[in-house]
């Protein structure tokens, strides 16, 4: 095991990072931007280190800054955390020729990954159902595009083989249309990008989103964690997650979560990874594949009972996976809401200080939060400020515990969208299970206020 690990991170990742390393003994050494000075793990640190002003694109994006933290610490390895530079295949690379282990996948399974057409190309040579499309990158010629899309069937949806973050995408309903849409999205990917790589698909109507959490070591030893809905979201971006997805027959998931696994040993995985699929009547099909922890890892660590991040740090440091797929059990259910600094209803943000922070507690609740009271809320990042986990022995109980969980919490001083939380909560169709990925735009919609 290693001895030191440098957190290359923020916010409450960087914290669940840093308890992670507390349990295994291993030293963490944080890093901050002058804007995180007085953050929770910043405090708790044994060793921080200052590695540039507030804008991330000169502290957590800065890859030397970053690299040279690890240096002076004398670190043995560094954790990306999720978002800045998790999935950056250079950063990775830089790391490892530095001497450091990455906490994470190799380079070349961050690129493979990182480019959406090889990611989906790897997969099908698994057999990974993907939702169908133009093999590869489109081509030029107009006649050729008009043809695929005519065999995949309309509406189709031209994406960027590099993009990301719900970028670089363009539904399109007609032929007419088409040839334009083609272009445009492949000058906007190109600008956006470098890449200008495009692909076709169908465009699912309503679909829910269903991801599969899955664990590997540098054995070639991979298991599936079960899955995961993250189908209420707002602008791509999730609010609410859960485990099991509500209505899906296990022995799919079952089925699913074993292609994903020979996925895994196919391309030489290692750490932990997330399979995002599409799910439509019945079906699933693949859209892309997180190399990294995700915010949502807390649902299937309450339903599995497995530590995902000291599990990532342990594979990283050569350990075999200490489990098999037979011993790993998914009991209950949990759901996590996500807390963020915002007007609950527009949606814009709300930084500054909060003057009153109580999280609620009791059976069952978890609260990965790096802010407390008299915590300033720098507008500089992301506007999460925590996430809020329950366990039930059923999703009714669940709901229940977290309907309490959100009573209990109190938050002062900025806006937080709490009260969202809690009115979904209580929504019918929410309660019912299996909503859509378009569900909470139109419920956002119908109660405008
Ligand atoms: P990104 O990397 O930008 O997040 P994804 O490929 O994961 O891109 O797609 C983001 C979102 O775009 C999906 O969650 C879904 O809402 C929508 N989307 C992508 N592909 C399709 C498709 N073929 N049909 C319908 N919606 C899609």
């Amino acid at each position: 095991m290693f001895k030191k690990i440098l957190v290359a991170n923020r916010g409450e990742i960087a914290l669940r990072i840093q308890r992670a390393c507390r349990e295994l003994g291993v030293q963490a050494v944080m890093v901050y931007s002058e804007a995180d000075r007085d953050a929770k793990y910043v405090k708790l640190a044994e060793e921080a280190v200052c590695i540039g002003p507030a804008s991330s694109a000169l502290s957590y994006l800065n890859m030397p800054a970053i690299i040279s933290a690890a240096e002076v610490t004398d670190a043995e390895a560094i954790h990306p955390g999720y978002g800045f530079l998790s999935e950056n295949a250079d950063f990775a690379e830089r790391v490892e020729r530095s001497g450091f282990q990455f906490i994470g996948p190799t380079p070349e399974s961050i690129r493979i990954m990182g480019d959406k057409v090889s990611a989906k190309q790897a997969m099908i040579k698994a057999g990974v159902p993907c939702v169908p499309g133009s093999e590869g990158e489109l081509p030029d010629d107009p006649v050729q595009i008009k043809r695929i899309a005519r065999s995949v069937g309309y509406p189709v949806i031209i994406k960027a083989a590099g993009g990301g973050g719900g970028r670089g995408m363009r539904v399109v309903h007609t032929e007419a249309a088409l040839v334009n849409a083609v272009t445009m999205t492949k000058a906007e990917a190109g600008a956006a990008f470098g890449n200008p790589a495009v692909y076709m698909e169908k465009f699912l109507q309503n679909p829910r989103h269903i991801e599969i959490q899955i664990l590997a070591d540098k054995y070639k030893n991979a298991v599936y964690l079960g899955e995961r809905d993250c189908s209420m979201q707002r602008r791509h971006q999730k609010v609410i997650e859960e485990a099991p997805a509500p209505g899906i027959p296990r022995k799919l998931i079952e089925r699913v979560g074993e292609r994903c696994v020979a996925a895994c040993k196919r391309i030489g995985y290692r750490g932990a990874g997330t399979f995002e699929f599409l799910y439509e009547d019945g079906e699933f099909y693949f859209i892309e594949m997180n190399t990294r922890v995700q915010v949502e890892h807390p649902v299937t660590e309450f339903t599995t009972g497995i530590d995902i991040v000291k599990t990532q740090i342990m594979v990283a440091a050569g350990e075999k996976l200490p489990f098999t797929q037979r011993q790993i059990q998914i009991r209950g259910h949990a759901i996590e809401c996500r807390l963020n600094a915002e007007d609950a209803y527009k949606c814009t943000p709300s930084p500054g200080r909060i003057t009153m922070w109580h999280p609620p507690g009791g059976p069952g609740v978890r609260v990965d939060s790096h802010v407390y009271t008299n915590y300033f809320v720098p507008p500089n990042y992301d506007s999460m400020i925590g996430k809020i986990i329950v366990h039930g022995d059923t999703r009714e109980q669940a709901l229940a515990r977290m309907r309490t969980a959100l009573g209990e919490t109190v938050v002062e001083g900025i806006n937080t969208n709490l009260p969202l939380h809690r009115e979904l909560m209580v929504d019918a169709k929410f309660m019912e299970g299996g909503t859509n990925i378009h569900y909470l735009e139109g419920w956002l919609a119908n109660h405008a206020r």
